[in-house]
């Protein structure tokens, strides 16, 4: 039996979160992180709200961590129902280098960590996202950033994770394995970790999902410095479809397709409560603007163009990204 039989995502595709003040954000992805300002827009659901994209050097899928700055949000506080934390993948070797690097930049840094025999180093971006570098010794897809102030062998090689809370594991297992196309891989302490394995580039940094129990645990809540939602990778609009087919099969009402211009999304709750999305891999972030001139201009979907003017009178002042300390 070929695994590919039965829908499978691909591994993330992006993580959108909340922050506070836009500039900060710029400045901490691009100038601290080192990662690309692929695509400067606005929330389509609220024009008043910018969507900053950063990813690798060309936006890779599976590289891509995206922000709505939106500091009138209240502050989020993570619990069950959660993710909690956005680890990333860097090469072997890296970590002492970045550490060094987050003291001379003033960043909140955590105790080194051993977890499922990765090395890695939490941290807290500006607004209170917690994100991690975790070493790994593969090969991933990623396009260095040539402009980076990071230097090339040590950037950021794209989204390694997501780690959430839950109360039970039965039904977000079900939905991960029997219906999304993903693998139990294993469990360390209090932590079980499933991977996106159900193709030939599947599995490993870029696939998993970490869950840690938390029985008796609180609710946690959205905002500023919390993740909005996960998105997984398929191939195209069919093996979307497919997938979104076998969520609907179990009750889990996904939305239609959703023309996001740079991806087709559908998006669903996962039974724990953690908004999920599906993201086709194409046309991606070179639809609407040359290669090299990614994220320089505000950038509108063709059919929010006609009120450009409006939409940029109300977004706040974001000027070329600045180093600080
Ligand atoms: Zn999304």
């Amino acid at each position: 039996m070929s695994s590919t039989t039965r829908p499978s995502v691909r591994g993330l595709h992006h993580v959108t979160a909340i922050a506070g003040d836009p500039q900060e954000n710029l400045d901490f992805y691009t100038r601290v992180l080192g990662l690309r300002l692929v695509k400067k827009s606005i929330n389509q659901d609220a024009p008043n709200v910018y969507h900053l994209f950063f990813a690798d050097g060309e936006g890779t899928p599976g590289t891509d961590i995206t922000f709505f700055p939106w500091p009138k949000q209240p502050k989020a506080k993570p619990g069950v129902g959660q993710i909690v934390e956005v680890p990333l993948a860097i090469s072997a070797g890296s970590l002492d280098w970045w550490q060094t690097r987050f003291e001379e930049l003033g960043v909140a840094q955590h105790a080194v960590e051993e977890r499922f025999g990765e090395r890695t180093l939490p941290f807290d971006d500006p607004h209170g996202l917690r994100l991690s570098l975790v070493e790994i010794s593969q090969d991933r897809a990623f396009v260095p950033w040539q402009r980076s102030p990071v230097p090339q062998e040590h950037q950021i090689l794209g989204l390694h994770s997501i780690r959430m809370w839950q109360t039970e594991l039965d039904a977000t297992d079900l939905l991960l394995t029997q219906v999304m196309g993903f693998e139990y891989v294993e469990e360390e302490s209090v932590w079980h970790r499933f991977a996106a394995a159900g193709h030939e580039d599947g599995g490993g940094s870029g696939s998993y999902v970490d869950i840690r129990i938390v029985p008796s645990g609180i609710e946690g809540n959205g905002g500023v410095g919390g993740v909005h939602h996960a998105a997984w990778r398929v191939r195209d609009e069919a093996e979307e479809l497919a997938v979104r087919e076998a969520i609907a099969r179990v009750g889990l009402q996904p939305t239609p397709v959703i023309d996001r211009f740079w991806f087709q999304s559908v998006y669903f709750r996962e039974p724990g409560g953690v908004l999920f999305e599906l993201a086709t891999d194409g046309p991606g972030f070179g639809r609407d603007e040359d290669m090299d001139q990614l994220g320089q201009i505000l950038v509108l979907p063709p059919w929010l163009e006609g009120r450009r003017e409006e939409i940029e009178a109300r977004l706040p002042h974001l000027g070329p990204p600045v180093q600080r300390r």
